[in-house]
């Protein structure tokens, strides 16, 4: 892209230099595009006026998929053909998909892959190609709206998305045409909306309430660095919650029982909805609701209802809030900033409550619809070279740990959560058996201290290590996050340089839902993962102790008279016998137990070692110092 690059550094290109690449939001219930243009950062709307993108596609069993209002507004009549919140679906296997629950209305088949596909009229679709179809409309507003071509994006993502996850959105891109420039964390781009990057330092608060998710990030500005301190959230919380309580009330107040009508229920949480987004300006609304039989009930909804029906959803977002400055180290007072994004934060009230709990007046100056694709249409600019003295460096966070695979089916953390990316970091280990040749590296994301207990992510071998004693051999096991938050691991051992790598691509990711618990549960398990912990170091313990002896007994077992050789092989026997149990004093007192008995047989052998390696040799060979040589 510096091939462009012709004007001085400092100045902004001339009209006709300027490259122009977009920043796309796409989002679970609304996408949008934005452009740098005229040096400000603007949405595009359609020929219509309208900037959102409804993210819904509608498939037809002939020609091109319906996307955006046009689906949305057929959603009820088509809902198998008619695909929303494909979002979630994205980077997913079809287990996965089982776990969010019956609250997907679609035909699920499961492909060749793990991926999952659903079917349509108009064949199988993966959300890879779904998610590709709700770009494609948005690339096709740009170039119209922009008249010149466009090839280059920056796509936003939630903090929290996996390796699989990114992956799958790339694709999507990808499949649209779209050359990816970064994916950018989608409270980044809020930030970068701000501008705050430009301030020299301080923590910010980026709380976004769409349609159907919640999630809290805490950034800090340092050196002009952003950083992501932690991230929390709740995968099904929004203002799609709002809308069916706020139906669940109307049918009450209706007298509408009966809620197996789904056309009558998709109508019902239109208006809900309608009627919620009019109470961000009003302080009541009439309704006006038609019965599945033809008969009406009028009424109205005032504002003080609608706060009782959602306060209880508003303080749900409170607790992730808390426990993400608790990762963070920080309360409150240490935040210089808190920004407003997603739809459902234009409610009032939920403004009012945010500033309740952070202690100040959230930022909501710009359109919180709209600010998360002016964040990314202003880093797609520098990253296209029109302000090149003026990139930056965006750092972003793993949502959770990823490790190795050690002896005993524990986990060695490599990276902790949270860490911010791009992030290298290496760790030594070494081989178990002599004359190992090969070393499986087991890659594993989560917080537990057992293999169980996390998400493989991906094997790979490291082959060719030259034979060698136990613990002799030093491979360096290398983790790389790029800044896309794609992680590739290698294995190199260092004294012949043999190497293999991987760069993981799993097949599918974990479940918002997945990565809560994997959270919840390890600090629920703390204490229990402690003492499992030391069991299984006892159990490797007891493992190599026993390989050992076996070892030396097959060798030196000359050495031995009978009653010496029969103590060690009874201690060997209750070794073995106590290895497999849970009781990890009792590993550790036959451990102890063995460990003496073969205290004699130990000297025995090096003394023998020492006697065949000087045997044929004279003392002075051994250039040992004579004052100091042994009497
Ligand atoms: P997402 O990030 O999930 O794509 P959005 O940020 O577009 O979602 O938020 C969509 C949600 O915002 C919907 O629940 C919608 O009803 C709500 N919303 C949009 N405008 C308003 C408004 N004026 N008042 C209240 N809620 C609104
Ligand atoms: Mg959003």
């Amino acid at each position: 892209m510096t091939l462009f690059q012709i004007s001085e550094p400092g100045q902004t290109p001339a009209p006709h230099e300027r490259r122009y690449a977009v920043g796309i939001d796409l989002g679970t219930t609304n996408s949008l595009v934005a452009c740098v243009r005229r040096s400000a950062a603007e949405t595009l709307p359609d020929e219509s006026g309208r900037h959102l993108l409804p993210s819904v596609v509608r498939y037809l069993a002939k020609g091109e998929p319906v996307v955006g209002h046009e689906a949305m507004a057929v959603a009820h009549e088509d809902p198998l053909n008619t695909i929303a919140s494909v979002k979630r679906l994205m980077g997913r296997g079809i287990e996965d998909v089982r776990r969010l629950g019956k609250s997907l209305p679609y035909e699920f088949i499961r492909g060749d892959s793990a991926m999952l596909r659903l079917r349509t009229a108009a064949g199988e679709r993966s959300p890879v190609q779904i998610s590709s179809e709700i770009l494609k409309k948005l690339k096709a507003r740009a170039v119209k709206s922009l008249d010149v071509e466009i090839a280059d994006a920056v796509i936003t993502v939630p903090a929290y998305f996996d390796d699989a996850q990114r992956q799958a959105t790339k694709d999507a891109a990808r499949l649209a045409g779209l050359n990816v420039l970064r994916l950018l964390n989608e409270p980044t781009a809020a930030a970068i909306a701000y501008g705050l990057d430009r301030n020299p330092q301080g923590v910010y608060a980026i709380y976004d309430l769409g349609g159907g998710t919640f999630d809290i990030s805490l950034l800090r500005l340092n050196h002009g660095v952003f950083e992501v301190m932690a991230t929390a959230g709740d995968s099904a919380l929004g203002g799609d919650d709002m809308d069916h309580a706020i139906a669940g009330w109307i049918m009450q107040q209706a007298s509408i029982a009966d809620d197996s009508d789904h056309k009558q229920m998709r109508r019902l949480l239109r208006d809900a909805r309608a009627a919620k987004e009019a109470l961000t300006q009003d302080k009541r609304v009439p309704l006006n609701i038609v019965h599945g039989n033809g008969e009406s009930w009028q009424g109205e909804l005032s504002r003080d209802q609608l706060h009782t029906l959602i306060d209880p959803l508003i303080e749900r977002t409170i607790s992730p809030s808390r426990r993400a400055l608790r990762d963070a180290g920080i309360t409150p007072r240490d935040i210089n900033g808190v920004v407003m994004v997603g739809g459902a934060t234009r409610i009032p009230r939920v403004r009012e409550k945010v500033s309740y709990f952070f202690g100040r007046e959230p930022l909501a100056d710009i359109d919180p619809d709209k600010v998360v694709a002016i964040g990314a249409a202003l880093q797609a600019d520098i990253l296209i070279g029109n302000k090149r003295d003026e990139e930056m460096l965006l750092l972003d966070v793993i949502p959770l740990s990823l490790g190795l695979e050690i002896m005993g089916g524990m986990v060695e953390k490599i990276i902790p959560r949270n860490t911010t990316i791009p992030v290298a970091k290496s760790q030594d280990f070494t081989t178990y058996k002599d004359g190992q040749t090969a070393l499986l590296i087991h890659v594993l994301q989560g917080e537990r201290e057992l293999v169980s207990d996390c998400r493989s992510l991906a094997r790979f071998e490291l082959r060719g290590i030259p034979p060698m004693t136990a613990g002799a051999a030093r491979i360096r096991v290398s983790f790389q996050i790029d800044a896309d938050g794609l992680l590739s691991v290698s294995a190199r051992e260092q004294t012949t340089g043999v190497e293999s790598s991987v760069v993981v691509k799993p097949s599918y990711g974990l479940t918002d839902a997945e990565i809560e618990r994997m959270l919840r549960e390890s600090t629920a398990h703390a204490g229990a993962d402690d003492v499992t912990r030391k069991l299984r170091e006892q159990q490797v313990d007891a493992d190599r102790l026993i390989e050992a002896v076996r070892g030396a007994l097959n060798v030196d077992g000359a050495l031995l008279n009978a009653s010496e050789r029969a103590e060690i092989e009874s201690s060997l026997t209750d070794l073995q016998a106590v290895r497999g149990g849970n009781d990890g004093a009792r590993i550790k007192r036959a451990i102890k137990k063995l460990d003496a008995a073969t205290q004699t047989f130990a000297q025995r052998r090096m003394d023998e070692n020492i006697r065949k390696a000087m045997a044929g040799h004279r003392l002075e060979e051994f250039d040992v110092p004579r004052d100091k040589s042994p009497s």
